[in-house]
């Protein structure tokens, strides 16, 4: 297997001597019996550290990078050691940092929906803790009794609820990383969206390449208070996975729906005899959850349409204790394929679901033809396969071969499917070469640029995830572009390419411009503009498998339209007319529905990104579940086009909501509408809008007139149902005040009041504060007599404030907010500096590896000069 060649310095014993002494008796293992049990994660592959370090603390951590850095000794980090990429091996030998004695929960922070945790914290012990508080962490790997979450963060986990909730990228809110140099770094926070480079997306699923985590921030949401489940039968795998798409086709969103083969039930029936249809093909274990008003018609539905993809038994359990059995057989899979043979391969790639069946009978195909013994279990709902290959002698060299032979083919399939390598496991050692099947020279250069600006000695986990570039065939050269005039409007990536190329060498400043809804470039001599508008339209549009793929130069409102007839739309909403998706995503804009339906970055799945030296990198596929490589896709929002131009981009689809409704509350004080929304905070379920909004004069809502000068607006949507009880819920706790003043509408929604709040100023005047939404309250009354002659939308849920015309208070509001961890910029011409330039907002403390990043990609600052960077 390929491997790169990071070798460490020759090891002798003094620095072992040192390292010894840096930690207490106990903390550093170097007996060579002891450390037998840290050759190996869960796969195959064995690499024998020289020792074994286990810090109790951040501190420690920091202790033994700045004793790896001087002695230049590679590190592993280890956090149970359950990954099936070989990520935690010690390939190159060095030091293992295994967190195992890291695992205090440190803060849980209900009222912000917020916890932190050490790294070594277990799936199980977070569940276990915030469970019993209601709330929830949705992603869940079949390992978590065991798996750590620093483990998880690094490898992007997912599990069997990530079809409806997303995977933990989605959760992350905050990291606290030990750097190569032994620096701690902060990493995002309470806040949401801070602004610069998202570091916080490519820490994750960046299988401890690029420092070592130390802490994590990550989202809770409320726990849905009911779930029911059921499983239903099929003849054959192809039929299954027939009835998955039907039930999406039908704008269903089950939590979960998992599938498993004929020879894996049985597998499974013989081990555990929980009742699994064994005589049929498949079977999908499919779960629904919301509010207890809600579940019969949910699954009704479901029924109905399994019925008519000719399911040919349908069970629903009755009892807490029939779900727990069907899914105790359901992740008993691995441990129930362990008795047949001494050892299995567990293989995991993703294709869009639609093609699930095609990926089966390509794999039938590959393991019969290598003469393998195979069985299957799949994330259904995310097109992720697992196939299992059964290894009756590891000992048996040729066997071996002919299964990483399978393994090779199987992946290889996966990418002609138009699928990924790995949907969760990560690529590690196992699928380091096949990274060249799924990305070019380009790419892959650019994913190691990032490696050289946060590891530039190569320490952390040398070897992994990426290829020796030699190993990768370049490019094709790009002939000498001839200089384009300005402003051009590119049509392709190719002439995008061509155009940066030119202007970079000319060393012309590069202002991009999409709608120009919130940015309009500087008149200044010598400098060329990029359009995007001829960078127009839907690419890709395909509805089985909830994804489009769209050119970056396509207003948003254009897109919607073309999906609304099919009753779907990307959940994203802008307060501009003719705002495009490419600035939408450079951007970062969210808004407040974000808390129902992810953040752009979470709703990105893919995205094509032109460098400015013509490098041109499409990074991602049209799957939720990928962890092939670094996440350089969502590292470009929030970006401003100061790293490369977006040329198209993949999102996740969605389907309409069935219903939609709002409450509106008149507030006659600040106090009365905090009050109000905090009681409306712990309800949010299924909410796209919890806001408190502010103006200095009566404004109108649907031809009504409001004289009070503060309202608190609350929506929900999904299913009816849903939408009724939860309202319900909202409605309760509003009365509890005593409140009788309580507007109900489905006409108006919380979502469109917050873009008229933002559109009532010129945009690049929009003042975006962020803090932890616990401190959201103390943020407004702080600000209360600042902003009282002004308008504003506070969204609650996120702790986010936006300010219309607020650009010169700007000055005033940032050291309240920078005070309580968060931020404050000017939402659509952000600066930053870490030495108080004058109109620029505090730089994050990523600042400086985002000015390397930025004089790796863009040295002499061409793009978009002025946007996060000082001139
Ligand atoms: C039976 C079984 C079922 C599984 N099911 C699933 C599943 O459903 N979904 C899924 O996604 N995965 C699954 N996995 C794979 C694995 O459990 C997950 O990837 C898990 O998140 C790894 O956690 P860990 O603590 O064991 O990490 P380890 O295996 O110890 O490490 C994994 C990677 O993370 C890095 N790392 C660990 N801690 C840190 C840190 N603090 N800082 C930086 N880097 C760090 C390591 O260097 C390594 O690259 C399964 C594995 C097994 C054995």
């Amino acid at each position: 297997m390929m491997k790169t060649t990071v070798t460490p310095t020759a090891i002798s014993a003094s620095p072992f001597d040192t390292l010894a002494r840096l930690l207490s008796d106990g903390q550093v293992i170097t007996h060579p019996v002891e450390l037998i049990p840290y050759e190996r994660d869960g796969t195959l592959v064995r690499g024998k550290p020289q020792a074994v370090v286990l810090p109790h603390s951040r501190d420690e951590v920091v202790r033994v990078v700045r004793w790896a850095a001087e002695h230049r000794v590679p590190m592993v980090a280890r956090g149970a050691g359950t990954g099936l990429s070989g990520g935690a091996v010690a390939e190159d030998g060095g030091v293992v940092v295994s967190f195992a004695r890291m695992k205090q929960i440190l803060a849980l922070d209900r009222e912000g929906g917020l916890v932190i945790t050490q790294p070594g914290v277990t799936n199980q012990m977070l569940d276990d803790t915030v469970k019993k508080l209601g709330l929830y962490f949705p992603p869940d790997p079949s390992s978590g009794r065991s798996a750590t979450i620093g483990g998880n963060i690094a490898e992007n986990s997912g599990g069997p609820h990530c079809f409806k909730y997303g995977v933990t990228t989605n959760y992350v809110n905050g990291l606290e990383v030990v750097l190569h140099d032994g620096q701690v770094l902060q990493l995002g926070g309470a806040a949401a969206d801070y602004p610069g480079y998202d570091f916080l997306s490519l820490f994750t699923g960046s299988e401890g390449t690029l420092g070592l985590i130390t802490a994590a921030t990550l989202r809770l949401m409320r726990n849905p208070p009911a779930v029911k489940t059921m499983m239903a039968a099929f003849d054959s795998v192809e039929e299954a996975g027939d009835a998955v798409s039907a039930v999406i086709a039908q704008g269903l969103m089950p939590a979960t729906m998992e599938m498993m083969d004929q020879k894996m039930m049985r597998i499974i029936e013989d081990y555990v005899h929980v009742g699994l249809p064994v005589e049929a093909g498949a079977a999908l274990i499919i779960e629904v959850d919301g509010y207890p008003e809600s579940l019969d018609a949910q699954m009704d539905e479901v029924v109905d349409v399994l019925r008519r993809q000719n399911a040919r038994e349908l069970r629903i359990t009755q009892t807490p204790e029939e779900r727990e059995k069907l899914w105790y057989g359901r992740k008993s899979a691995f441990g129930a394929i362990a008795r047949l043979a001494p050892s299995y391969y567990v293989l995991d790639g993703t294709v869009p679901r639609s093609r699930l069946g095609a990926a089966l009978a390509g794999v039938d195909r590959i393991c019969s033809a290598l003469d393998l013994r195979v069985a299957n279990v799949f994330h259904a709902g995310d097109g992720n396969l697992h196939p299992l290959v059964l290894i009756e002698d590891p000992d048996d060299h040729e066997l071996l071969e002919r299964v990483h032979e399978a393994g090779r083919q199987i992946m290889q399939l996966c990418l002609e499917l138009g699928g990924s390598i790995t949907g969760e496991h990560g690529v590690g050692i196992e699928k380091r070469a096949y990274m060249a099947l799924m990305y070019d020279h380009a790419a892959l250069s650019a994913m190691w640029d990032i490696k050289h600006v946060f590891d530039p000695y190569g320490l952390f986990n040398p070897g992994k995830v990426l290829p020796p570039l030699s190993a990768v065939t370049p490019s094709a050269e790009v002939s000498t572009p001839s200089v384009p005039d300005s402003p051009c409007a590119p049509t392709s990536a190719e002439e995008v390419a061509q155009a940066l190329q030119a202007w970079v060498a000319e060393r012309r400043a590069v202002y991009i411009r999409g709608a120009a809804s919130k940015f309009t470039p500087p008149q200044e001599y010598g400098a060329a503009v990029l359009a995007t508008h001829a960078l127009r339209g839907i690419s890709t549009y395909a509805l089985e498998d909830l994804y489009v793929t769209v050119r970056a130069g396509t207003p948003l409102a254009e897109l919607q339209a073309e999906l609304e007839r099919d009753g779907m739309w990307v959940p994203l909403v802008s307060p501009w007319p003719g705002a495009t998706l490419g600035g939408i995503m450079a951007s970062n804009f969210n808004a407040p529905l974000r808390m129902r339906y992810g953040a752009i970055r979470d709703l990105l799945l893919a995205a094509t990104m032109v460098l400015p030296d013509g490098r041109i990198i499409r990074i991602g596929r049209p799957v939720v579940k990928n962890v092939a490589g670094y996440d350089l896709h969502r590292l470009f929002v929030g970006s401003y086009g100061t790293l490369g131009v977006i040329t198209e981009a993949t999102w996740r689809l969605y389907p309409l909501p069935r219903a939609r409704a709002s409450l509106l509350v008149p507030c006659d004080n600040l106090s009365q509408a905090l009050q109000y929304a905090g009681a409306l905070l712990p309800v949010c379920l299924i909410a796209s809008a919890l806001l408190i909004g502010h103006h200095s004069s009566p404004i109108e809502v649907e031809g009504a007139r409001i004289e009070s000068p503060y309202v608190v607006i609350y929506t929900a949507e999904g299913v009816p149902e849903d939408v009724r009880a939860e309202l319900r819920q909202a409605r309760t706790a509003l009365q509890s005040f005593g409140i009788s003043d309580i507007w109900e509408s489905t006409q108006w929604h919380g979502n469109a009041l917050w873009a008229n709040y933002l559109a009532s100023g010129t945009p690049v005047e929009l003042v975006r504060v962020g803090v932890g939404r616990k401190d959201l309250p103390q943020l407004l009354t702080r600000l209360a007599p600042l902003l009282h002659t002004h308008p504003y939308c506070a969204d609650v849920a996120t702790g986010l404030l936006y300010v219309p015309g607020g650009a010169a208070h700007l000055s005033h509001i940032e050291p309240i907010a920078s005070e309580m961890g968060g931020y404050a910029i000017r939402a659509t011409a952000p600066c930053l500096s870490a030495n108080g330039v004058t109109g620029c907002s505090r730089a994050p403390e990523g600042w400086e590896l985002m000015r390397r990043l930025k004089a790796q990609w863009d040295a002499r600052h061409c793009l978009n000069p002025g946007l996060l960077f000082p001139r």
